[in-house]
């Protein structure tokens, strides 16, 4: 048994069913992630390709309705395989990226949804654009000029560390962030933030997608 009822219990009701759990399986093995999907998750966080590429089955031979999203840092060289491998990459966060994402799925002829990631705590070593407004170009330049990416939305990772402060500064951010950006199409509906220790703020913050991982399979390894 995992913890995904009780949590997604519980982010129905906060939400008022208006969100969507992510379960981050990363590091948790392949028979957690069918343990869950027997208790109802349907969409799995991963944050490296090789291991979603050693973990899952290829995609038509997964269980029915299930959906591998890749979270984490995507480095060029692994663009192929993810853009084979998984239904969404929530961690897009540079021009030079997008562009061989566009290229790789150019060719193999499929249209991958993709969210860009926004720095919002301003840490050094975090992924995603440094500011709204380097988002916001990113997210013209797909929807101008790339036909095999469709933009969803917007994704970012709290502060490290727990602080209420800091984590609504960079959750409100994040929100001031999507709404522009939403403007530019309709497809762009998600607002991905909140993990394990922070996703009630982000939900009160606007957030419709949370992604969270020790809290439905206890901590990694
Ligand atoms: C690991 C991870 C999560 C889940 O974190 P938990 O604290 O275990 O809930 C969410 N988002 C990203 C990008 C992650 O890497």
């Amino acid at each position: 048994m995992t913890e995904y009822r009780k949590v997604h219990d519980e982010v129905e009701a906060v939400s008022s069913g208006k969100a969507v759990l992510v379960a981050v399986s990363k590091l948790h093995p392949y028979d957690a992630v069918l343990e869950a999907y027997s208790e109802g998750a349907r969409i799995f966080g991963e944050n490296r390709v090789q291991e979603i590429e050693s973990k899952f089955p290829l995609p038509e031979q997964r269980p029915e309705g299930m959906e591998v999203y890749l979270i984490g840092q995507l480095q060029r060289n692994k663009v192929r395989k993810a853009v084979a491998l998984v239904s969404r990459i929530e961690s897009v966060d540079s021009m030079p990226l997008i562009a061989k994402i566009e290229e790789e799925a150019g060719k193999i002829g499929k249209t991958i949804d993709v969210l860009l990631e926004l720095n919002s705590s301003g840490e050094e070593q975090k992924a995603g654009f440094r500011s709204a407004d380097e988002l916001f170009d990113a997210a013209e330049h797909i929807i101008s000029s790339c036909p095999h990416i469709r933009l969803r939305g917007v994704m970012t990772v709290g502060p490290l560390g727990y602080d209420h402060e800091r984590n609504w500064e960079a959750f409100t951010a994040t929100r001031k962030a999507f709404d522009r950006v939403s403007s530019l199409s309709d497809d762009i509906d998600v607002l991905s933030m909140g993990m394990s220790a922070d996703w009630k703020e982000a939900l009160e913050a606007g957030s419709n997608e949370v992604r969270i991982g020790t809290a439905i399979f206890g901590e990694r390894q």
